[in-house]
């Protein structure tokens, strides 16, 4: 197939905003499409190249996009970034760019399909030594040999950015419509098997192909998500009377998979993190009784005195050598709250109660490897129980329905998570960056400080990007322009204007001037009736990180 029938698809999906066109469009495509390449070019069409529980990647960089073009286009980086600021994306920049070179382009050959996913895949396969330039020059070879439009998604799709706004369920809806089966049995058979290719392949062959369609160990499927609730009795209502209630730890999200004398660990965005994490290997070859088996779990850091921020463990999930030594400097323990696959059996359609009584059998507890703390009441038991979580450091509590199923990848309201209000800061931007892509013209990140009242002066805790409105950047921009005090790409800015931040947690810092740096900062609203005297200052904000967790030992 020639790519550029691709091509064509993807800005027939990106001219119309109807959903229910851009289903029609892709299912027409997905028929016509022969059999053979079915399976990759359903990975395409959602901008994927791989499916969804690969590991594989393309890591292809902005800054080697652009020397790519450069070369292809023979502009300037400085050029190319001109037109990006006006354009808000690489791949329309690309396409101008070639536009105005067209009379003296000569296309050797036509682009076709497979040159395409080969090139993709040769990309994804250059490590080490040597890959940027290899990188560099397959996407260059593809270009020199692109129309404006192909060059325009051939660029977004190694950036991972195609805007065309067809999401999972357009994608979902046209395989159903293409070949004729039930949404939600294809529904059902991208949570199991999640792999598009897979599903479309299998959809080809009717209904009977969809119909109990098993996990597979060793390949991630997406985790279940919570909703928050604001009161245990809010949980309670939705999830019942008599409802699981667990510790919600402030480690990270594990899916553990053993098949075997084989374990592997991914994390809630299933990258594999079976490397960095030997010792919770050896903790589920030592106390997993059971062949093959899929948990969903919590790992989290321990010391002496009981759970660790999150901050540390994060440490531990980067880090790749010394693992050995970092293993015993961070020690984690793994929470185990529910089983998906065991020995050959799917359980996600099992309600909880049952998985649960699975999940005890299938193990022998460690100090290393526990059943989640838990415990089944009502709502007057939930709320004592809620306090001895946060006065043993936990985040919180999480409250699960014992009848529900387990779905992959949704917020469906199984269970709730439910955590203290964390208190918001007022602090005051010192300096920001102009954004990238969408945001170009738009100063977007904000660098925030809190005042010393000992020495008066403003003190850095880290930046902010998330929380403002489109209609918010504009008028901010607008009002920051007026205030800069030193240009370039990061601008240095009087400190005039007061932000009510809101976030998750705050963390120590050797990074900042303050000593301390926020997680997940978001803007709750701008504080014009304050000024530079009405921040937070920065014993606040340590007394604050000292009683977060409700923990002494916490500094
Ligand atoms: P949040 O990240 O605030 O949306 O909360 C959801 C996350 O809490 C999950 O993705 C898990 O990583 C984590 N978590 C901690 N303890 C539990 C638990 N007992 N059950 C489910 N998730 C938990």
């Amino acid at each position: 197939m020639e790519y550029q029938l691709l091509a064509k698809t993807y800005s027939d999906l990106e001219s119309t905003a109807s959903m229910l066109a851009k289903k029609d469009i892709l299912s027409i495509f997905l028929k016509n499409t022969p059999k053979q390449i079915l399976k990759r070019i359903s990975y395409l069409v959602t901008g994927q190249v791989f499916p969804s529980w690969s590991q594989k990647e393309l890591n292809m960089a902005h800054g080697l996009a652009i020397q790519a073009i450069s070369r292809v286009t023979g502009a300037t980086r400085e050029e190319i970034t001109e037109v990006l600021k006006k354009e808000g994306d690489l791949g329309s920049v690309t396409a101008i760019l070639l536009e105005s070179r067209k009379q003296s382009t000569l296309f050797s050959e036509k682009l076709s399909f497979e040159k395409v996913y080969t090139s993709f895949e040769k990309i994804s396969n250059s490590e080490g030594r040597g890959s940027v330039e290899k990188k560099i020059s397959i996407l260059s070879d593809l270009l020199s040999n692109a129309s404006p439009i192909e060059a325009k998604y051939l660029v977004r799709t190694v950036l991972g950015q195609l805007r065309i706004g067809a999401g999972h369920g357009t994608i979902r809806d046209a395989i159903a419509q293409a070949f004729g089966v039930s949404k939600p049995l294809v529904e059902k058979a991208i949570s199991v098997l999640n792999d598009l290719g897979e599903v479309s392949e299998l959809a080809t062959k009717g209904e009977s192909a969809l119909v109990d369609i098993k996990l597979v160990p060793s390949r991630p499927l997406k985790v279940m998500l919570y909703p928050k609730a604001e009161t245990v009795g809010e949980a309670l209502e939705k999830t019942g009377e008599i409802s699981q209630a667990e510790y919600k730890y402030d480690g990270f999200r594990t899916q553990i998979h053993k098949l075997g004398k084989k374990v592997i660990i991914f994390t809630r965005r299933l990258e594999d993190v079976t490397h960095q994490f030997p010792d919770v290997v050896d903790a589920v070859l030592t106390s997993v009784k059971v062949n093959e088996a899929i948990y969903d779990s919590e790992t989290v850091g321990v010391d002496k005195h009981g759970f660790i921020p999150f901050q540390k463990i994060s440490q531990r999930i980067r880090r790749k050598y010394d693992i050995k030594k970092i293993s015993k400097e961070i020690p984690v323990e793994t929470h185990l709250f529910d089983i998906l696959y065991l020995d050959g059996k799917n359980l996600i359609d099992e309600p909880l109660s049952t998985r649960l009584k699975l999940l005890e059998k299938s193990f022998t507890p460690s100090k290393n490897l526990k059943i989640v703390d838990h415990m089944q009441g009502n709502a007057k038991e939930l709320e004592i129980f809620y306090q001895e979580a946060l006065d043993k450091g936990a985040e919180g509590l999480m409250i699960k329905s014992l009848e529900s199923s387990y779905k992959p990848g949704q917020r469906v309201g199984f269970g709730y998570k439910l955590k203290p209000k964390a208190e918001s800061l007022d602090l005051i931007v010192v300096g920001a960056e102009w954004g990238e892509g969408k945001r170009a013209n738009w100063l977007s990140s904000y660098i925030l400080a809190a005042r010393n009242a000992n020495t008066n002066e403003l003190q850095e805790m880290g930046r902010m990007a998330t929380g403002m409105t489109e209609i918010q950047l504009e008028e901010l921009t607008q009002e920051l322009k007026k205030l800069v005090i030193k240009d370039g790409k990061i601008v240095k800015i009087k400190p005039k204007i007061v932000m009510e931040v809101a976030y998750q947690e705050i963390q120590k810092s050797t990074k900042y001037a303050s000593g301390f740096a926020l997680r997940f900062p978001r803007l709750i609203r701008v504080r014009d009736d304050r000024g530079v005297d009405d921040i937070d200052t920065v014993s606040r904000i340590k007394f604050l990180y000292q009683n977060q967790f409700k923990r002494p030992d916490n500094q």
